[in-house]
């Protein structure tokens, strides 16, 4: 995130070729993955990639079949959960009902038998850094749906961990106060400076709050980087694919040298990308160019002149526009079937005025706006 504290380059939490089976089923598979002290780390994937797994195993409820987890350095294989420096928020309506909020967040803290006197100061600590304070004596049913969640928060922070594991932390919250919370977790983090490693299945929340995400299928980290990494440089279809909207251009390699490739696709329209790529000439490779990227421009020109178009400009039909408040998302068939997106921001839309359905359409990209994929 920019303009935060420096995060510490140290490891916290090492998994080394982890796995994890269920019958058939391998839900974790031979997975590596390094999580930096203070760091903000999201796994992010579809339904059934194992990340729950994943967390249930660094927080103990789960043993690997094979492989070891370290955490701050130490294997914790034979460390019982409840002696893990690891605690997990669970979901708000996993409160104790009968319990106070106060209760809430002293119930772990009981069980370790910690001072009365202590335990007082921990409850006050929680409470004001959950911005509860005053609201101790109340049970979870005289609170919000946002003020529970950070009772949760509370209770799972209270012991001082060294690690917070969340687990679809804002899945029960509405659109409105999931975003808020969004920003209430990133700044508590941000001050605790404690390792957060949340799981979620929603790209703009990953994207929103973590310093870095680790991309999950089928038992494996697809990817590992910071936000705009992922979205800017995916490393294979599926990330793109899963990430954000994308336009896919298939084609074989032309040309290639140090600056980029040049493919020409099925239809003999030659395309310019740049920036690094194993691949060579020959190579079937596909060129991913995210929405935005695409320039849209009224004119017929390139199609009804006899000369060739230009690399990396296409020419259409729009067949849809879809009005989206900030942008506007323009659906151009071209000639051969292909459908590409392109996103224009409201903004500089209206300087665009005149685009409607049915209209010729011009799309162009520059060569830096398309990554190559080989896989
Ligand atoms: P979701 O987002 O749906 O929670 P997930 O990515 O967290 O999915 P996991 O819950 O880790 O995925 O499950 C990974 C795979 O392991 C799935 O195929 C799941 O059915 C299987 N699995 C998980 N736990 C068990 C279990 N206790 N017994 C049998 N199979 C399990």
């Amino acid at each position: 995130r920019p303009g935060t504290v420096l995060r510490s380059d140290r490891t916290m939490v090492r998994f080394d070729d982890v796995t994890r089976r269920f019958g058939d089923t391998t839900a974790v598979d031979r997975l590596d993955l390094d999580i930096r002290e203070g760091e903000f780390f999201a796994l992010l994937g579809p339904s059934g990639c194992g990340k729950t797994t994943l967390l249930r195993m660094l927080a103990g409820f789960e043993r690997p079949d094979a492989g070891r987890i370290l955490l701050a350095g130490e294997d914790i294989a034979a460390v019982p959960p409840w002696r893990r420096p690891v605690n997990m928020m669970f979901q708000s309506y996993a409160l104790f009902p009968h319990l106070t909020v106060a209760g809430n967040i002293a119930f772990g803290l009981k069980q370790d038998r910690l001072p009365k006197a202590e335990i007082a100061a921990r409850i006050a600590e929680m409470l004001r850094l959950v911005r509860l304070e005053g609201l101790g004596g109340r049970k979870p049913h005289q609170l919000s749906g946002g003020q529970r969640q950070r009772v949760a928060l509370a209770r799972a922070l209270a012991k001082h961990p060294k690690v917070l594991l969340l687990d679809e932390p804002l899945a029960a919250l509405d659109k409105k106060l999931r975003e808020e919370t969004q920003f209430e977790l990133m700044a508590l983090q941000e001050r605790l400076a404690t390792t957060f490693v949340v799981v979620t299945h929603d790209q703009e929340e990953a994207m929103t709050m973590a310093d870095r995400i680790g991309v999950m299928n089928h038992g494996r980290l697809a990817q590992v980087g910071t936000p705009s990494e992922i979205y800017e440089q995916p490393r294979s279809r599926w990330v793109a694919g899963f990430i954000g909207d994308v336009n896919f251009i298939e084609g074989t390699v032309a040309a290639a040298d140090a600056g980029g490739v040049t493919i020409t696709d099925p239809g003999g329209r030659r395309f310019r990308a740049a920036g690094p790529t194993t691949a060579g000439i020959g190579d079937r490779v596909t060129l991913a160019v995210r929405p935005e990227k695409l320039v849209v421009a009224t004119g017929t020109a390139a199609s009804a002149t006899a000369e060739p178009a230009p690399d990396n400009t296409v020419t259409g039909k729009v067949g849809d526009i879809a009005y989206l408040g900030d942008m506007s998302l323009y659906k151009v068939r071209l000639d051969d079937g292909t459908l590409l997106k392109a996103s224009v921001t409201n903004a500089r839309r209206r300087t665009e005025q005149g685009i409607d359905w049915d209209d010729m359409v011009r799309l162009s990209f520059p060569p830096d706006a398309a990554v190559v994929l080989t896989e």
